[in-house]
């Protein structure tokens, strides 16, 4: 009934090709926008045609003729409109011929240029192009047109008119989802009115603004979108903190041994942090929080507190890592911590065999550190009380609640070492509390950050012999372990020979993915005890290493990592109270957007701004593309774009789930919350 097969001009045929543009329902008809819009209001006058604009003409066909010259076909068009001529051509596309033969006239829309043979005139290459029918002129000319993009087996003017007819015969039969309150509060037009204005808008509005999706239609689309997500984020929100859960009630005596311990006190920051985790814990309800803090701002420690604290009262901890090397680092940063509180701890990754599975069931080992493979089917715990992960935005919700479904209602802290913009980090964690660990622990000065390339290694290498001179110390970082012919990289094995060749007088370390975890753990320990004076190394030291004597970086191949990683490496010096640096050192050729990243890395040094920065770069898909399943894509909505919306949406559906948790007197709006979800995560907990 609803499928696109029985809309007017349509049929079994063409419903297969709009299959592949994702349209199979009306429904899905309608959400499928035009890609842009041609002003046909007025149509100028060839006479009138500007250079370098894009225009859209109507006139005659006088001559069609195909050139050939050598293997190129040109195919040469002469129209007229009465008040002028303009020339058109199309490139290797010799069929055109035909096509054009049976023709009188057309409408072409393209960037006008100079004719190439006179210097004057008007000239267009490879214009779009719409032939004139009798009888439905009316949806193609005379008014702005939708122009939507296409696949083979149908034409610009079929699908328009397919369009015209999901409009005009079926928008009345569109029923608006959103509360009439939500609506007036935020000025957006009906949902009837917004469908038909964004495929064929209404004389009054103005092109540009519809080219740059900022009509209230588009605005109204774009909101919509993002208060379904917001909505969805509202309702898991609610169902969490409605979930009972543990109240831990230890009064923090390992805490309190392990904060006596450590040769620091915590920043106001951490320990505000932690008031927020230990009130959660204590709370009788399930605790979903997000920690988010730049770069050695100190946030393992705090979870490691966190950790204790479901010790303490009997119950075992997890943490959980994106990566085998984060995962080893973890363990390795606090494995010696846990033991001396007489506590133990286990590792469970592919790169270690022994696997304590037997312990962990009987509660033996209190905290376990690990990767996905902290998942599988076999690992069970006793009583897992308190669940951590790192880097969430690597992790999908589902990976999420499949950690926490090892225990009966486990806490859950979740950090995140990529800091993001606030409001994003509103839609991309919104399901979740959140707290920042906004300062970095004190003596920390800012990194000097250079871009050198190969002509400039005496400078590098005289850095370096400066800082080891002064007792300090140097990472140099690969992006492969070993060579290889075809990836013509430096490689960290080849970069340990040369250093040991240019520096004869220093201690070079190597230490990298391949080597055992207690290999790696001696070469870090010989590093920190300041027995390696130059560690070269790829990027197993990206996180969770800290050796505050080391205050140079050195990257190579800089142009061939990401910010976020550049950030994290960059993160490694700084940490003591000297002047630190971080070379970045790059090989021609570079891309337009290796060249942002490194100019990026100069500019910005705290966290906020480089993830701002990465976000712009690459464009929200990329930026979110990392991200495993989960969460719903924005499909309409642009992240960038209508970043205003997002604080908007999620305050009017956090206190429309507030008054309203189940949606029972918004029946549509709560079926279009499901639909928008789809399975992607359980709503609307049923009895
Ligand atoms: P993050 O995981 O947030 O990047 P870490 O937890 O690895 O940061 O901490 C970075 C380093 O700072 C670690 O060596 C840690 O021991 C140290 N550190 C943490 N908190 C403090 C503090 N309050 N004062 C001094 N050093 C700290
Ligand atoms: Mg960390």
């Amino acid at each position: 009934m609803n499928s696109i097969q029985y809309i007017k001009g349509v049929g079994k045929e063409r419903a297969r090709i709009l299959q592949k543009l994702g349209i199979k329902t009306l429904k899905d008809a309608f959400y499928y926008l035009p890609k842009r819009y041609e002003d046909r209001r007025f149509l100028r006058p060839i006479a009138q045609l500007r250079y370098g604009k894009t225009e859209t003409v109507k006139a005659r066909i006088v001559s069609v003729e195909l050139i050939e010259k050598k293997s190129l076909k040109i195919l040469e068009m002469t129209l007229s409109d009465g008040t002028g001529v303009l020339r058109a051509k199309w490139f290797n596309q010799p069929y055109l011929k035909k096509v054009f033969q049976q023709a009188e006239e057309l409408i072409l829309s393209g960037i006008v240029k100079r004719n190439s043979f006179w210097g004057i005139g008007f000239e267009m290459e490879n214009p779009d192009y719409e032939f004139i029918e009798e009888g439905d002129e009316f949806i193609h000319t005379s008014r702005i047109v939708p122009v939507y993009g296409l696949t083979k087996g149908i034409t610009q003017r079929q699908m328009r008119r397919i369009m015209f007819s999901v409009v005009s015969d079926h928008a009345d039969s569109i029923e608006d989802f959103m509360p009439e309150e939500i609506l007036k509060e935020f000025d957006l037009p009906p949902l009837r009115e917004t469908l038909s204005n964004v495929h064929f808008p209404s004389e009054s509005l103005d092109p540009d603004s519809l080219n740059d999706f900022k009509t209230i239609y588009q605005r109204r689309l774009a909101f919509d979108e993002i208060f379904l997500f917001q909505t969805g984020l509202s309702i898991i929100r609610k169902n969490n903190s409605f979930t009972r859960g543990i109240a831990f009630k230890g009064e923090g005596r390992l805490l309190q041994r392990l904060k006596e311990s450590l040769p620091f006190t915590l920043t106001a920051a951490q320990e505000k942090v932690l008031k927020e985790i230990i009130s959660d814990m204590k709370a009788p309800y399930q605790m979903n929080r997000l920690i988010q803090g730049d770069v050695g701002c100190g946030k393992t420690i705090v979870a490691l507190m966190a950790m204790l604290l479901a010790v303490e009262d009997g119950y075992q901890a997890a943490l959980m890592a994106p990566t085998e090397i984060l995962a080893e680092q973890h363990y390795i940063n606090i494995h010696r911590l846990v033991e001396n509180l007489g506590l133990k701890i286990a590792l469970l990754s592919r790169g270690v065999d022994e696997r304590p599975l037997e312990l962990i069931e009987r509660g033996e080992i209190h905290i376990v550190v690990g990767t996905h493979a902290l998942l599988e089917e076999d690992v069970r715990f006793n009583k897992l009380g308190l669940v951590i992960i790192d880097e969430q935005h690597r992790f999908g919700v589902m990976q999420r609640s499949a950690l926490r479904a090892k225990g009966e209602k486990p806490d859950v802290l979740v950090m995140t070492a990529t800091p993001i913009p606030r409001t994003l980090a509103l839609t991309l964690y919104g399901d979740l509390d959140y707290s920042i660990i906004d300062e970095l622990p004190p003596g920390r000065s800012p990194v000097i950050t250079k871009v050198m390339n190969q002509s400039q290694k005496a400078e590098l290498y005289r850095l370096i012999r400066e800082e080891i001179r002064k007792g300090r110390q140097v990472y140099v970082v690969y992006p492969v372990i070993e060579g290889s012919e075809e990836l013509n990289l430096r490689s960290a094995i080849q970069g340990k020979e040369a250093f040991e060749k240019l520096f004869p007088e220093f201690r070079v370390g190597l230490l990298h993915g391949r080597l055992k975890p207690s290999e790696k753990e001696d070469i870090m320990a010989a590093f920190k005890a300041q027995k390696i004076d130059i560690l070269v190394s790829t990027t197993v030291i990206e996180v969770g290493i800290d050796v505050p004597n080391a205050t140079v970086m050195v990257i190579v191949h800089a142009e061939r990592f990401g910010l976020s990683q550049l950030h994290q490496l960059r993160g490694r010096v700084g940490r003591g109270s000297d002047q630190s640096y971080c070379i970045l050192l790059a090989y021609e050729p570079l891309s337009e957007e290796a060249r942002q990243r490194l100019h990026a890395m100069v500019r910005y040094s705290d966290g906020f701004s480089i993830a701002e920065q990465d976000l712009i770069i690459r464009g929200p898909g990329e930026f979110f593309g990392t991200r495993q399943s989960g969460m719903p894509d924005l499909k309409i909505a642009n992240i960038l774009r209508d970043a205003g919306l997002i604080p908007l949406a999620r305050e009017a559906a956090s206190s429309l789930i507030k008054r309203d948790p189940e949606l029972k007197r918004y029946p549509l709006l709560k079926s279009s919350v499901e639909e928008f979800w789809q399975d992607k995560i359980e709503l609307f907990v049923t009895g």
